[in-house]
């Protein structure tokens, strides 16, 4: 849906759905208003962010990088003119293609270019053709010829932009604690982030569920809008947002029901299905108990799954696999989902008023 080849095709299809992600259909949560009370503390060195709503902007966050771009500007992809993204809302909002007023070339009667995939057509591999023949008169080039207007957010198969690189640059050398919120760390740029900073500083995520490819120092696991505001109050802040309790964590309502973390997390018995490949995939059950790892911070509103346990232990699917040292037996590792998620059930028995994640 984001690939700007595709794009440059079938531009209805992202005007089709553009009015979902659009950013007057979301609030900031609690943790825009965290960031924003760290900017206003001074603590804030930037705001790096993957999100595309601007919604850091609607907080009144000032140092923002948005790393994948955002609706706040577009741009037109045949002459380049541009504009503010509040100019594309009457046609994101009506599904329909914003077109350049500058180079213009709207049809007069709403026609479908030809490579439309409506309709359960296939799509030939030529109409992926590379950007060499973007000159051409080409029928595919639909977006192109007529001038289309472009959210200025970063579709696959587009460059980055260089903002980012001269931020983290800049700010590897003033940075003293990176805090991550409420990503999997699996997309670039923000994947990278961690590698390019300093080893000395601490690097703590908050996430409903926990990372296993990065060595975080300290891991914070549940919802984050609890945390921030758990995070706050623990400082001594006040953080205000009408979606806390109270619309405070100043207020009686709050303190009543603040999620505190689990204070120590019991064992967890975790069952796997693990089918054994040298008896033609016979399915073997096995029984083994993981502890928490000391650096998650366990929050009630957490989801961490048995194998998410299995993999911070050190005892990697693949190990249980009997008699294997075929990579391919990591795929047949099956956990029983119920099983797998015992440590979601026991926090619901520490904690039987929290809603099940
Ligand atoms: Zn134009």
């Amino acid at each position: 849906m984001f690939d700007i080849e595709y794009f440059r095709m079938m531009p209805q299809l992202f005007y089709s759905f553009a009015k979902e992600l659009f950013p007057s259909n979301f609030t900031p949560a609690p943790s825009h208003s965290f960031v924003k009370l760290l900017e206003d503390k001074d603590k804030l060195l930037r705001n790096y962010t993957q999100n595309i709503d601007t919604l850091e902007h609607v907080e009144g966050i000032k140092s923002v990088l948005n790393c994948h771009g955002s609706f706040a500007t577009a741009t037109c992809i045949k002459c380049g003119y541009k504009c503010d993204g509040k100019d594309l809302e009457e046609d994101i909002m009506a599904q329909q293609i914003a077109y350049c007023p500058k180079c213009n070339d709207k049809p007069k009667q709403p026609t479908k270019p030809k490579s439309s995939i409506s309709e359960g057509a296939t799509i030939s591999s030529r109409d992926f053709g590379n950007e060499d023949d973007d000159d051409d008169e080409d029928d595919d080039d639909y977006g192109m010829q007529r001038g289309v207007m472009k959210p200025d957010i970063t579709f696959f198969g587009e460059k980055l932009p260089d903002a980012f690189d001269e931020a983290l640059l800049a700010d590897r050398e003033q940075v003293d604690l990176l805090l991550v919120m409420g990503s999997s760390l699996k997309v670039a740029p923000v994947s990278d982030i961690m590698g390019h900073l300093p080893h000395t500083v601490p690097q703590i995520v908050i996430n409903k569920t926990p990372i296993l490819h990065f060595n975080f120092d300290v891991q914070l696991l549940g919802n984050a809008d609890d945390i921030v505001a758990y995070l706050a109050d623990a400082c001594g802040w006040t953080l205000e947002h009408p979606r806390i309790p109270g619309q405070s964590t100043q207020s009686a309502e709050f303190q009543a029901q603040i999620q505190k973390p689990i204070e120590s997390p019991p064992p967890i018995k975790v069952v796997a299905n693990v089918k054994d490949a040298s008896l033609s995939g016979e399915v073997e059950t096995v029984e083994k108990s993981y502890d928490v790892p000391k650096h998650w911070v366990v929050f009630p509103s957490a989801v961490i799954s048995g194998k998410d346990l299995m993999v911070a232990n050190g005892d990697i699917p693949i190990r249980l696999a009997i008699d294997s040292s075929d990579e391919e037996d990591a795929e047949s590792y099956d956990s029983d989902e119920d099983e797998g998620d015992a440590l979601a059930d026991d926090i619901q028995k520490l904690h039987p008023s929290t809603p099940a994640p």
